[in-house]
């Protein structure tokens, strides 16, 4: 038996459009299928101008040169979160304040932010829902940023479907962006989306993206096609990726979101907390949506912990650990806040099989071989 961490959901329907796709003889960028995702997405997530992108690396990188920022700009960070938000900011010479998480949703905790930003007046904001819980202080933060001029990027690459009140998660930043790379809420290979109301900061990211060429539409005449405005990247996403995409968005809510949130459901029904405790709250208001369940080993120490990781990846339950704080990361030019809670959470946490395709027995499963290795260290 293999339980996996998050094994994407593709049916016959993705084929259907990828064959469409080579059918037209057209593998590039610019696809219909592409088109089509990128409108039934920005509904989803309800904003009016979506680009679709090769990663969600790229959607962090082009928006961070669309909105401007520059060297030695200081851009706000989580600790406990993906590394390509840490070098993206970087990629732009810019310096990185990482922020400490909070201990309920594992999101940027609100009066750590708020000391970063009175002390080091950041251009731009990183906001992240952690393994698809919206974060605790989305609000109260986006609310600051708006007062002190600060830019928010969303980062709702592991998030994608999730609600807080009324809103959806990937709606509230100045721009949002996600990850359809196969391990998240939909998996398209290698993808990203970025998503914004402004019209004016779209054309700007989606020329960066385009090589920074802006004469490359059928309209324009053939002479200019290779003018370039500047510094640029061909971030695009081509045909054949947009058209599993196209299908992954449409199978989105009926096929994949309802199973990834009855296993987070299962999780809960199933796992007793004692020794072990789900290392994120649901908050009332919040709907989650389950990206990854993980676990948070009170009672023992990080070697334990590491050893029934290593002992449930040899029965083919697989697991991974918590986020490396970034600011253990080498190579980077950061600056760092007081962190203390992103190294316990690391320290002490597994993140569990969470694929949309798990059953009740597969979850009973887990929680027993997790009980009888816990007993091992009574
Ligand atoms: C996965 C992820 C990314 C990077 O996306 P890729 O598609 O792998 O480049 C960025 N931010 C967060 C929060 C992620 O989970």
């Amino acid at each position: 038996m293999k339980l996996l961490l998050n094994t994407p959901s593709v049916s016959s329907l993705e084929r259907k459009y990828v064959n469409e796709a080579i059918n037209q003889n057209w593998l590039s960028i610019n696809g219909k299928n592409t088109k089509i995702f990128e409108k039934k997405f920005g509904i989803l997530v309800n904003r009016k101008f979506t680009l679709a992108v090769q990663s969600g690396t790229a959607a962090l990188h082009a928006t961070l040169k669309g909105l401007g920022i520059k060297k030695n700009d200081n851009v706000i960070v989580p600790d406990y979160t993906c590394v390509s938000n840490l070098s993206v900011v970087s990629q732009c010479q810019a310096k990185a304040i990482l922020v400490d998480l909070e201990r309920d949703t594992l999101g940027l905790d609100y009066e750590k932010t708020k000391s970063a930003i009175l002390k080091y007046k950041p251009k731009a904001l990183q906001l992240v829902h952690v393994y698809g819980f919206p974060a605790r202080d989305t609000i109260k933060i986006i609310n600051l940023c708006k007062k002190k001029k600060i830019l928010v990027i969303e980062d709702a690459s592991e998030s994608l479907g999730a609600e807080l009140g009324k809103k959806k998660i990937g709606s509230l930043g100045d721009v949002s962006i996600f990850s359809v790379r196969s391990e998240k809420m939909i998996g398209v290979g290698e993808g990203g989306v970025i998503a914004t109301n402004n019209r004016k900061i779209y054309e700007k990211i989606k020329l960066i993206a385009s090589r920074n060429s802006p004469y490359r539409s059928n309209k324009d005449p053939y002479w200019k096609k290779y003018y370039t405005s500047g510094e640029g990247y061909n971030y695009l996403m081509p045909h054949l990726l947009g058209s599993v995409a196209r299908g992954q968005i449409e199978r989105f809510k009926k096929k994949i979101l309802v199973k990834k949130i009855k296993v987070g459901k299962l999780y809960r029904k199933i796992f007793k907390e004692d020794k072990i405790t789900f290392t994120q709250k649901i908050l009332p208001n919040h709907k989650p949506v389950f990206w990854l369940n993980s676990i948070y080993f009170n009672s023992l120490t990080s070697k334990q912990v590491q050893k029934i990781g290593e002992e449930l990846m040899k029965i083919g339950i697989e697991v991974r650990s918590g986020f490396w704080p970034l600011h253990t990361m080498p190579n980077f030019l950061l600056k760092k806040t007081k962190i203390k809670e992103s190294i316990k959470i690391f320290k002490k946490t597994l993140v569990l099989p969470s694929s949309y395709n798990l059953s009740e027995k597969n979850i009973k499963f887990i929680y027993k071989k997790i009980t009888d290795l816990l007993n091992k260290y009574k």
